[in-house]
């Protein structure tokens, strides 16, 4: 029998539990209201480890002050049932002052990939995220850390971060876990209402078009831009705030596409801005 599931709300505690759990462990960073998508990367890391944490923290220092830290979506008692069901052995929830005591004031900052991109619509927003990664695996040391390919340019940035700071782990990115309709599952596609949930299904058919488009021979990036962009116009309710084509590493904008080349894109319906990605290989 395994033991019960274990909830650390303290660092001191968090590490004391650390330290009796067998290796390697995998270790899945959230920010909770946790879907299939979620769900999925705990379950990778069950599967190629001997002990899993899964952390649940709304990191206000990646959240603009016009941005959605106040209203986003928290559920914790679900959370946790959902992960006792997949035998998670310890869960970390600290709270805002436990990670960010008064006078905080150091930072891990990522150069480059993380101005373009969303670092481009949400200033700071790289700064606060690989600052509370960093934190967050200092606090749980572990063997492998599990992402999203949802979030792609998190992705990058957090490899980055962990090759060029030497932080003794392995990054596994796992694939993006999609409605029926193709709609990438996020915490954030609660605030959609119901013709704003019909209508945000045009990401993913505008990513679906640039693969069709690639398939077919087109090489030319700026055409397939231009086309994901009147599909996605055709929704009255979406605003884009990118269309991107762009080198993986480097995350510079292609004229010429050759592969691997990341398509992403960001649309806001209403309240809610959704961000999807594809790579064309
Ligand atoms: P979040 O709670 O939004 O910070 O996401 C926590 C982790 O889950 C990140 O590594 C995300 O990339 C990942 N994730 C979120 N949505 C999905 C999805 N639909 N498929 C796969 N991974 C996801």
């Amino acid at each position: 029998m395994p033991l019960a599931m274990r909830v650390a709300e303290a660092i001191a505690e968090m590490r004391r539990l650390r330290r009796e759990l067998a290796e390697p462990v995998g270790f899945v960073p959230t920010m909770g209201y946790l879907h299939d998508g979620h769900l999925s990367l705990v379950k990778r890391a069950r599967a190629e480890n001997a002990s899993v944490v899964v952390s649940i923290f709304v990191n206000p220092t990646q959240f603009g002050p016009q941005e959605d830290y106040a209203t986003y979506p928290r559920d914790t008692r679900r959370d946790l049932a959902l992960l006792e069901k997949e035998d998670t052995d310890v869960v970390f929830i600290p709270s805002v002052d436990e990670m960010y005591p008064p006078r905080f004031n150091s930072w891990v900052e990522v150069g480059q990939v993380t101005e373009r991109l969303e670092g481009a619509c949400r200033p700071s927003h790289f700064r606060g995220v690989t600052t509370v990664v960093a934190k967050l695996f200092h606090i749980v040391q572990p063997t492998k850390a599990y992402f999203g390919q949802k979030d792609a340019q998190q992705a990058i940035v957090i490899r980055k971060m962990v090759a060029e700071l030497n932080m003794n782990l392995e990054v596994v990115v796992c694939p993006t876990v999609r409605e029926p309709d193709g709609l990438a599952m996020s915490s954030r596609n609660t605030y959609l209402n119901p013709e704003e949930r019909r209508q945000a299904v045009v990401l993913y058919q505008a990513l679906k078009l640039a693969q069709d488009l690639w398939a077919q021979g087109e090489r030319n990036a700026a055409r397939i831009r231009q086309e994901m962009t009147a599909l996605i116009r055709k929704q009255p309710l979406a605003h884009i705030d990118y269309v991107s084509i762009a080198d993986p590493e480097t995350l510079e904008e292609l004229d010429t596409i050759k592969p691997p080349a990341l398509v992403s894109l960001a649309v806001k319906f209403g309240r809610a801005r959704l961000i999807d990605n594809v790579v064309l290989e």
